[in-house]
């Protein structure tokens, strides 16, 4: 019998061959994720560039791993300087540290103005601690046509009320970056 077990060995070897591969060939060929997935964070902009945060911390607290360090700046109007956000503070420091960061959401959820939300991206290893942390230069939603980059002074009307209402209103250009 003992003479039998390679032949038969082969032949399933043979079977296989001839059978329908379930391997992926990560990473040369990369599917897409489910259009839910929770990747990489990213914070949002404004139609005019302006970021969404405003630094409140919210999603810092809301954090059940202790992976969000914000600290927040206040905004100045004037000739030679310019706002990060509308409104009268923005996200000065962001930080999320992606080896602490369990990818739940939670953070997303507390965010009032939408300023967090999470990119499909997954591939977040990396070969020192230092490259995990990621700043708020890694997390900001790309420049979009029509975005200028801040500081600058609000765009889409003078007043925070004004700039709010230009974006709801019916002729609104459409919010740009956000996930
Ligand atoms: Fe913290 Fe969860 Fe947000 Fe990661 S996804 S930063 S663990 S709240
Ligand atoms: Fe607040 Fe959202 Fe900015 Fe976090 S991302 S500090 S919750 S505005």
């Amino acid at each position: 019998e003992a003479l039998w077990d390679p032949v038969a060995g082969f032949g399933v070897t043979f079977r296989t061959m001839f059978r329908k591969v379930f391997t992926e060939e990560y990473p040369f060929e990369k599917k897409p994720t489910a259009p839910r997935f929770h990747g990489r964070h990213q914070l949002n902009r404004w139609p005019d560039g302006l970021e969404k945060c405003i630094g409140c911390e919210l999603c810092a607290w809301a954090c059940p791993a202790d992976a969000i360090y914000v600290e927040g700046g206040d905004n100045v109007d004037g000739a030679d300087s310019g706002r990060f956000s509308p409104g009268e503070r923005y996200g000065r420091v962001y930080q999320i540290n992606y080896l602490r960061c369990i990818l739940c959401g939670l953070c997303i959820e507390a965010c009032p103005t939408r300023a967090l939300t999470m990119t499909n991206e997954y591939e977040l290893a990396d070969s020192s601690r230092a490259s995990l942390i990621y700043e708020k230069k890694d997390l900001l939603a790309p420049m979009l046509p029509g975005m200028q980059e801040p500081p600058h002074a609000m765009q889409l009307g003078a007043t925070d009320k004004d700039y709010y209402r230009g974006l709801t209103g019916a002729a609104a250009p459409a919010d740009g970056g956000d996930a």
